[in-house]
């Protein structure tokens, strides 16, 4: 953690990206952070890979994301990745290294590379929004209402509303101390959840009519088509901010829940879930992918039934 203070101390101008398909805890810990830094009179510039979904506006620095190729030649003091499993994740074009002479990665999903010069790794944490809370004190700086908002859209959603195994006293302290910066929860909880589009309500439909329970392999799955999407007018966010694995991992007696979305015709994005019993990061880091004991992730290159053959046998005991 000392590493950590010093490279964002010693930087002037930094650039910090979200991992591709960001989610609220990538989103959340890095607009804390930047944020933080801001205050210390440093330059930020945010990044993303891919697109961030519209129900995260509420975070203070949603107007400023700009994609990898509006960074161009430009070069900066540090790169700061919060919440980012490996540099792949990063959706950059180039080497990081390119940015910026060191790269900093700070994260709390066991199977990180520790692909930075600097790295702080804590799978304890449930968010990455907990340790994000940590550097900005250590920084020195006071967790205003603006950097608190950015810390429990990341907390919260990380911790499935504090529901998840990975939920701890400290996670509760923590909400307790960002309700206190003047935060109304029940006013962000229907910020996030309750602005649905129509298109994903369908989309959800369309993913519970497809719900395949395999009880001999205790595994059920959701399948999502490319054609699903088109009808439903859904898109892929949808998927994530309706958490529409979790529904496969509901259902008594099943242990791992799983999604297959397709993202294009040779590309399918596998998502896993597990009541505990089995440690789903091990399966997604089998075919290049990783996260967490109880939700991994991949991306898998082939057909929607390669992709389901290649589920099944990743589970098959
Ligand atoms: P999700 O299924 O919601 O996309 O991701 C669940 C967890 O697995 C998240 O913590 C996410 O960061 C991680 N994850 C998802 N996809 C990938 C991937 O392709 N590679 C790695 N390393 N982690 C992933
Ligand atoms: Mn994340």
């Amino acid at each position: 953690m000392k590493d950590v203070i010093a490279a964002l101390r010693a930087a002037k101008t930094v650039l910090m990206c979200l991992h591709r398909q960001p989610d609220g805890d990538s989103i959340g810990s890095t607009a804390a952070i930047a944020l933080a830094l801001r205050r210390l009179g440093k330059e930020v510039m945010l990044v993303t890979p891919d697109p961030v979904p519209g129900v995260y506006d509420l975070v203070p620095t949603y107007p400023e994301y700009i994609p990898w190729s509006a960074v161009k030649d430009r070069r900066f003091d540090l790169v700061a990745l919060f919440d980012c499993a490996d540099e792949r994740r990063t959706g950059a074009p180039q080497d990081l290294k390119r940015y910026a002479p060191r790269v900093l990665d700070v994260d709390h999903h066991a199977t990180n590379t520790r692909f930075g010069d600097v790295c702080f790794i804590d799978p304890q944490a449930a968010a990455s929004a907990e340790i994000a809370a940590r550097v900005i004190e250590q920084l020195g700086v006071t967790i205003d209402r603006e950097i608190a908002l950015a810390l429990y859209v990341g907390l919260e959603t990380d911790t499935g509303g504090f529901r998840y195994a990975a939920t701890t006293p400290d996670s509760h302290r923590l909400a307790a101390r960002l309700l206190d910066a003047g935060l109304e929860p029940g006013e962000i909880s229907q910020q996030l959840y309750e602005r649905q589009a129509v298109s994903g309500l369908r989309l959800l439909g369309a993913a519970l009519q497809s719900l395949r329970v395999r009880e001999d392999l205790s595994l059920a799955y959701i399948v999502l088509s490319s054609e699903d999407f088109e009808r439903s007018g859904a898109v892929a966010a949808d998927a994530e901010t309706l958490g529409i694995v979790d529904y496969a991992r509901r259902i008594e007696g099943i242990e791992v829940g799983a999604l297959l979305r397709q993202e294009g015709p040779h590309e399918v994005k596998l998502s896993l879930r597990s009541k505990g019993a089995v440690d789903v990061s091990h399966l997604a880091a089998r075919i290049g992918g990783g996260g967490h004991a109880r939700a991994a992730g991949a991306t898998f290159e082939g057909s929607l039934e390669e992709a389901e053959a290649m589920l099944l046998a990743l589970v098959r005991p």
